[in-house]
């Protein structure tokens, strides 16, 4: 069967796309570091193998009727890469421009994170290619619920359970869940999670991907031998991710120097308000117009003089170009895939720290793991209670990865790889092949 087979409501199970040479894309990326991990671990070719490529991949083709009346055909797209260690998680992404590709990628990435956050979770991703910000709230609920229909299949909270990612949100989540409840005939919170709090979403949900970023920070700057209060902050990317970072970390008392959206970078040597930052994104829907320091451009943002760099935004921001220019001594991977593979060496010449995303943004999916958790057991837990489980399992998981990279001589990157694959083989050869 060809990647391309689309149908009507049902899903396609598809063999997995070829790799496309030429052009980087986060599949290659990702797989450039998983081959490093899996030699340096001697992985048996076997289970290379069985770990490379995706279990299930499924296509729905999603027809709605649009404001005007219009019917119009979109794509979506789930990605089950494994279900070694438990029911596959991950994010669904709305973008114009998505690929089988990118969702196979991020669905692997998706393994490595929960097996790095010691959540009993494999890896899953979604996605639907459209451009949100040219469809109403009526499309977006249609789109999303036939979406939902057609993966009825496939969703399940012991089967697979899908979260926010880009361009979706807790209102996404809520039809998710209410569509998944209607053909299922029961409600059933834990099929998904990143849901409002009033139907089942755990309190520190929202905040969670950032302040794991702020954790792995904190627990980097240790090892490096700085204090929050000594250091300077950039940060890349204003959404979720990147304005609870910079909010948080400031808390702890290090000064943000950098901001920046799709507006453009705002540089102020000073320390920038953040706060008041998020204020002004809230009114004004960016950064756009404001004046919380010079104003320069995404690219020189991240050559900015700095001691902690977060890309927070997108993939493929730091890549061997600009890599040699850049002058933090931590990067912290909030985002997804920021720095790519050919970037990786630079970075390790210059003696910079990279706190890998698969550690550093772990702490969205950990909350969503609380979430589930507290669904099934009906019981939901306090703020404290959240934070503090998720602050110890964070700090859990940058101590395995230190500790696995020294022990490999290595990067962390390649430490938070090599500890996750090994985890999952071991878990896979205990298990057993069934066939
Ligand atoms: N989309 C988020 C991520 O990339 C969260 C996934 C989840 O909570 O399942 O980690």
């Amino acid at each position: 069967m060809s990647d391309k087979d689309i149908t009507n409501g049902t899903p396609t199970y598809v063999e997995p796309a070829p790799v496309h040479h030429g052009e980087p894309n986060p599949f290659e990326s990702m797989m450039a570091r998983f081959d490093k991990a899996a030699e340096i671990l001697n992985l048996e070719k076997g289970v290379y193998e069985y770990l490379q490529k995706p279990v299930k991949q499924v296509i729905v083709s999603i027809p709605i009727q649009m404001d005007n009346g219009e019917i119009k055909v979109f794509e979506g797209y789930r990605v089950i890469h494994d279900n070694i260690l438990g029911p596959s998680k991950g994010g669904i992404r709305y973008a114009p421009d998505v690929t089988l590709d990118e969702v196979k990628a991020l669905a692997s990435w998706m393994t490595w994170k929960c097996a790095v956050a010691n959540i009993p979770f494999g890896g899953a991703k979604g996605a639907v290619k459209c451009d949100p910000s040219v469809l109403s709230k009526v499309e977006l609920e249609k789109i999303t619920r036939r979406y939902t229909a057609n993966m009825f299949s496939v969703f399940g909270p012991d089967m697979d359970i899908p979260a926010p990612d880009m361009n979706t949100n807790e209102q996404t989540m809520a039809w998710i869940m209410d569509t998944y409840s209607m053909h299922a005939q029961r409600t059933e919170t834990a099929v998904v999670t990143g849901k409002p709090l009033i139907i089942g979403g755990s309190l520190g949900r929202v905040e969670a991907t950032g302040r794991g970023v702020m954790i792995s920070t904190l627990e980097a700057l240790k090892k490096l031998g700085l204090e929050p209060y000594d250091v300077n902050v950039v940060v890349q990317g204003f959404g979720n991710v990147g304005s609870i970072t910079a909010r948080l970390l400031k808390e702890q008392g290090c000064k943000i120097t950098g901001i920046s959206d799709i507006s453009g970078g705002y540089y102020n040597k000073k320390g920038i308000d953040v706060d008041a930052a998020i204020d002004h994104c809230k009114k004004n829907k960016s950064l756009k117009n404001s004046n919380f320091g010079e104003k320069i451009t995404n690219e020189e943002l991240l050559e900015l003089e700095c001691d902690v760099l977060a890309p927070c935004a997108k993939e493929d921001q730091i890549d061997k170009d600009n890599a040699p220019n850049i002058k933090a001594k931590l990067i912290i991977e909030g985002a997804n895939g920021p720095t790519s593979a050919d970037a990786d060496d630079i970075l390790k010449e210059k003696g910079i720290m990279v706190v890998p995303d698969i550690l550093a943004n772990a702490g969205g999916v950990t909350v969503s793991y609380f979430e589930w958790v507290q669904n099934r057991l009906g019981y939901y837990w306090d703020i404290d209670d959240v934070n503090r489980r998720h602050d110890r399992m964070m700090s859990e998981a940058f101590e395995n990865v230190y500790e696995t990279a020294s022990k490999y001589r290595t990067t962390l990157r390649l430490g938070a790889y090599i500890f996750a694959i090994d985890k999952v083989a071991k878990t896979l050869v205990l298990r057993g092949i069934y066939g």
